[in-house]
């Protein structure tokens, strides 16, 4: 192992550990919109989501005889029977006045903004700019996402970013969104489904995050769970290319289930050193899981195979979930868990119904300050589910309080369900009731 890749190895075990902490600390909600970073699966099969692109430049250093980088890509892809998902820009040459920063650093396609494929080039990149590269990948099977129309941070990001500019608020982010959204619509009648906020960067300004413009635009939050290190620059391109699968080799070496139900982050451009390691290093990395076994599918497909990332899909609590999901309803937690075994909340029972329908409710609240109950701020993820939860009668808010965070009792349960569903579960005299006993009774309920 060369040290480059071990020093790559030890900052990922080191950032995945970091997270690990922060994950414990923060309280998790249910949420419409479901962060999904892999899902569970037995079966080998992965997916690879492509940032950046679609890029009319060719690769550099370019082996390929001037062959768009997107077009290498997707050729590369289909050799291994593969679907790809890029994760596209619409255009980001309204990104200006600005200026480049230096070589190999964060900020070396502008300062202000981000130009993709590279500044002043914006015009060889984007949906907008590259329909023919757009055309060329849905025929090929591939799922496009969205990375946002113009790449300009949702919010302000500290440290790396500081200095970048960034969208002014919720309407603003939405409203970006959108044009990519429509676009893909009016030009190619293609939906998108899913979408990741460019760098990551969640906060958007006035108390919102990412997850209330993808409620807003029906998404699902697209994150990945193994860097396909494409992005990374180091000192040779010989070097980019090799981290790129020599760490995928060991860890199938040593695992090889390790990438069942994995979304790969991959890259289509061009580095902080203006090369993209990604033409060759794809090639060696799609050899490495045909060779296990895997097939590579798009992220909406992977979804389909298995919706969850901590049950499997044919449990028979995870087909209960599935169905329910199905039907509208918020059952998963926003790190895209079910948790069969955690007490069901009142909160929380009137989020699985309500979640999608009180998201507009839930904004409102928050812009004008007003609580719905006294123990629920506005900006609580439960407070516009709540509201909408008592107001038709299907939960009852005494004094003023919702309890959110009390446990369902049987008699809170039934009249829940009489009043959604139409059907009382057969009273059992409990205090309270899991998840997975909640979804089977729902599921048994709803049939005629
Ligand atoms: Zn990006």
């Amino acid at each position: 192992m060369s040290l480059v890749t071990k020093g790559i190895g030890l900052a990922k075990k080191a950032k995945h550990h970091f997270q690990d902490q922060i994950k414990e600390r923060t309280p998790v909600y249910l949420s419409p919109v479901r962060r999904i970073e892999r899902v569970a699966s037995k079966e080998r099969i992965c997916a690879m989501t492509f940032d950046d692109g679609p890029c009319r430049l060719p690769p550099s250093p370019d082996h390929f005889r001037g062959k768009a980088l997107t077009l290498v890509l997707a050729e590369l892809l289909e050799r291994y029977s593969a679907k790809g998902t890029f994760d596209v820009v619409g255009d980001t040459s309204a990104n200006y006045p600005d200026k480049p920063g230096k070589h190999g650093s964060a900020s070396w396609g502008g300062v202000s903004y981000d130009h993709y494929p590279d500044f002043k080039q914006d015009a060889n990149g984007g949906a907008a700019n590259c329909p023919d590269l757009i055309a060329r990948l849905l025929a090929g099977g591939h799922e496009i996402t969205s990375h946002t129309y113009s790449h300009v941070l949702f919010g302000w990001k500290p440290l790396v970013y500081g200095r970048r500019h960034y969208l002014s608020g919720l309407d603003p982010v939405v409203e970006d969104l959108k044009r990519l959204h429509s676009l893909m619509e009016t030009r190619w009648g293609y939906r998108i489904r899913l979408s990741r906020p460019p760098h990551y960067v969640d906060s958007i300004r006035g108390g919102f995050s990412s997850y209330d413009a993808y409620a807003l635009m029906g998404y699902q939050y697209m994150a990945a769970n193994y860097d396909g290190a494409g992005w990374l620059p180091l000192a040779t391109y010989e070097a980019e290319v090799e981290a790129m699968w020599r760490p995928m080799e060991r860890l199938l070496l040593e695992t090889p289930d390790a990438f069942c139900g994995q979304i790969i982050f991959q890259k289509d451009g061009y580095n902080m050193a203006r090369r993209s390691p990604v033409a060759d290093g794809l090639d060696k990395q799609l050899q490495l899981l045909t060779d296990h076994g895997y097939r590579i599918v798009t992220v909406s497909e992977l979804l389909e195979h298995s919706p969850f990332e901590d049950v499997f899909p044919d449990s028979e609590v995870g087909t209960a979930a599935r169905r329910l999901l199905n039907q509208g309803w918020c059952v998963a937690y926003q790190d895209n868990t079910i948790r069969p075994d955690s007490v069901l909340t009142r909160g929380e029972l009137a989020m699985m119904l309500f979640g999608w329908e009180s998201v507009p409710r839930r904004i409102a609240m928050i812009r004008s300050g007003r609580a719905p109950f006294r123990d629920l701020e506005p900006r609580h993820p439960y407070s516009g589910a709540a509201a909408q939860a008592v107001q038709s009668g299907a939960a009852t808010a005494v004094g003023g309080r919702f309890r959110p965070g009390d446990p369902v009792t049987a008699v809170e349960l039934a009249q829940f369900c009489s009043t959604r569903m139409g059907k009382t579960p057969p009273l059992l005299n409990r205090d309270s009731f899991t998840h997975e006993e909640f979804f089977r009774m729902a599921v048994k309920l709803m049939e005629p």
